[in-house]
């Protein structure tokens, strides 16, 4: 490919919409177009990498067993309706209507289709397992599409779904694929971890996401300081390691005290002089059905979806100041589990706290020497808290590590949900119908690429990884004036094409300047520069876009070169 064909159409200024450096770079280098908020064209250069990361994910997918097929876009409600999510999908399902009037999603995800189809033409054990697999678009009509395609409304993504006889099986399916995503993302040359995730508070099944690791990312992951410790959680997920030292006080006499102005654990903390460890904190949430008294450690924060599992809920909120007054008889600030007549769910470390700090439920007054057991009862007792860095891993002990991370990847346990409501069933051995067991395997891989550009740029650019770069090599004269550089550039480009690299061949009659700039920015991991200096040596001068590293190759050993380097990138 010849820079003069292509289009990649780059921009000197940052576009004022971006905000993160993935979205500023994709448009800048020339990858994507903005049509409307949350949808993009992808340009040849986007195409070109995304097509690298299908052709990765496809042989991984079909590694592992997985056959390929082409489900619509354009999805019936009734299918909706009968598993029961036309309704509780809500507004981020793009819903239309054909000229009949009939109703029609555009499909976010598959599991009706595909468990429509497998009804239909599954009925015995002897056709199972099944792994089918798609790559095509999807529609989410995201409350804040931004970030570019890291959070669109229309995206690609890998979606496949895994069919077995039992649980066994399942367990089976869902490894396969746990290894197949653990391949996929070493080989885009990602720096990434499997997470337990959370898998809300109906279901309770094993889910794991996958996160490129970038400080950027959305979510929060913990994973485990020791190499050997495969560790790590979502911080929606992790889970707290009790630590009881400092738990064999005698009780002491429950005291109330006068703490005016105190509404805080810092400014309770330093009016009674304790330590926020020895505090209660005490949150009231309303879950719709009831109002509820959280309690956590002062130095603790609540984990709003760990409450919401322990409650079995699916919806919690902060009570606001009425709501509050009207159960503690205290403003913000001063509630407490003492004669407090809601339910109570303590934190597992304040269950085992003694002589604590607690608000009295009557402004500008606390108590001292709260116990439980002795002072209230808790109703529930569970991991409710956020667990943060420097804690303990709860598989060796070791010291837990905090990091940023986007998810480009999630596989889940779905079980019987959707077979059960769509009646998808098989014949046992035994001609017994049983519910058909299943999971799902999504990857993003629009998001994957951004997620690529996140983790790898510098000042002047991308930085692609070999594996996933649009080109390989980028043959840049350095003068298009000298007739024996351009003749050298383009016998170079020949022979890399030749030996089977991807290489584009930079012939516009542009300053060097220009061309490298561009280089730089779109990210091609190797740059091949024939400039005078190497010519008279019957060399070409090497660039490596990562590290910044110049060699100088002799021409007779070009392709080797070139091959042995893109191998360390
Ligand atoms: P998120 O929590 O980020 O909204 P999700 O958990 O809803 O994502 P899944 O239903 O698990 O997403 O979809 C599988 C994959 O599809 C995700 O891991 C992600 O890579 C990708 N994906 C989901 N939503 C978007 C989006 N709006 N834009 C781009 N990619 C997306
Ligand atoms: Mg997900």
């Amino acid at each position: 490919m010849r820079t003069t064909e292509l289009l990649a159409p780059t921009l000197r200024e940052v576009p004022a919409e971006a905000e993160v450096i993935s979205h500023k770079l994709l448009l800048r280098a020339g990858f994507i177009r903005r049509e409307t908020a949350g949808v993009y064209t992808y340009l040849p250069l986007a195409m070109r990498v995304l097509n690298k990361i299908n052709q990765i994910i496809r042989e991984e997918m079909d590694r592992q067993g997985g056959q390929e097929l082409l489900m619509p876009i354009i999805q019936p409600a009734e299918l909706w309706q009968e598993s029961g999510r036309w309704d509780v999908y809500g507004p981020e399902l793009f819903r239309l209507k054909d000229r009949h009037n009939r109703e029609f999603a555009l499909g976010p995800t598959h599991e009706e289709i595909i468990t429509a189809l497998v009804r239909s033409e599954v009925s015995s054990y002897k056709q199972l397992p099944l792994l089918l697999y798609q790559i095509q678009n999807k529609y989410r009509d995201e409350r804040r599409p931004r970030f570019g395609l890291l959070r669109s409304r229309e995206f690609i993504m890998k979606d496949l779904y895994s069919f077995d006889r039992d649980d066994e099986g399942l367990q089976i399916s869902y490894q396969k694929m746990h290894e197949a995503y653990t391949r996929i993302f070493q080989r885009c040359g990602l720096r990434f971890r499997p997470v337990e995730a959370d898998s809300g508070a109906i279901g309770g099944s094993d889910t794991h996401e996958f996160m490129v690791l970038a400080d950027s990312g959305e979510a929060a992951v913990l994973f485990c300081e020791k190499e050997e410790c495969d560790y790590a959680a979502n911080v929606e997920k992790a889970a707290q390691v009790i630590v009881t030292a400092g738990h064999d006080e005698e009780p002491e006499l429950l005291a109330e005290m006068s703490t005016p102005g105190a509404h805080t654990v810092e400014e309770v903390s330093s009016f009674l002089k304790v330590t926020p460890q020895k505090i209660i904190k005490t949150l009231l949430y309303e879950t719709g059905l009831e109002v509820v008294a959280v309690l956590v450690r002062g130095d603790r924060e609540v984990n709003e979806i760990k409450l919401a599992n322990a409650l079995g809920c699916l919806h919690l909120s902060l009570a606001g100041p009425d709501t509050v007054r009207s159960i503690t008889g205290a403003q913000v600030g001063f509630a407490g589990p003492v004669k407090l007549n809601v339910k109570i769910v303590a934190d597992l470390e304040v269950a085992a706290i003694v002589n604590a700090v607690a608000g009295a439920n009557k402004d500008d007054t606390h108590l001292i020497n709260v116990n439980p057991a002795r002072d209230f009862n808790i109703d529930v007792v569970a991991d409710v808290r956020m667990v943060r860095a420097g804690e303990p891993c709860p598989r060796c002990g070791e010291a837990l590590i905090e990091a940023k991370g986007i998810e480009v990847g999630q596989i889940f346990k779905l079980g019987d949900k959707y077979s059960k409501a769509l009646r998808a069933v098989y014949l046992d051995e035994s001609g017994r119908s049983r519910s058909l067991i299943m999971g799902c395997y999504g990857i993003g891989v629009t998001r994957t690429m951004a997620a690529a550009i996140e983790q790898n740029n510098d000042r002047d650019g991308i930085i692609w990884p070999a594996a996933i770069a649009p080109f390989q090599v980028v043959v840049v004269p350095v003068s298009n004036k000298d007739e024996t550089q351009v003749s050298t550039a383009e016998v170079v480009y020949n022979r890399l094409v030749a030996a089977g690299f991807e290489a584009l061949l930079d012939d516009r009659s542009e300053r060097a300047g220009v061309k490298f700039k561009d280089a730089d920015l779109i990210g091609y991991p190797l740059r091949v520069t024939i400039g005078a200096k190497a010519l008279a040596n019957k060399q070409v001068e090497v660039r490596v876009r990562r590290t910044g590293e110049v060699l100088m190759i002799d021409q007779d050993e070009l392709e080797n070169r070139i091959g042995e380097l893109l191998g360390g990138l």
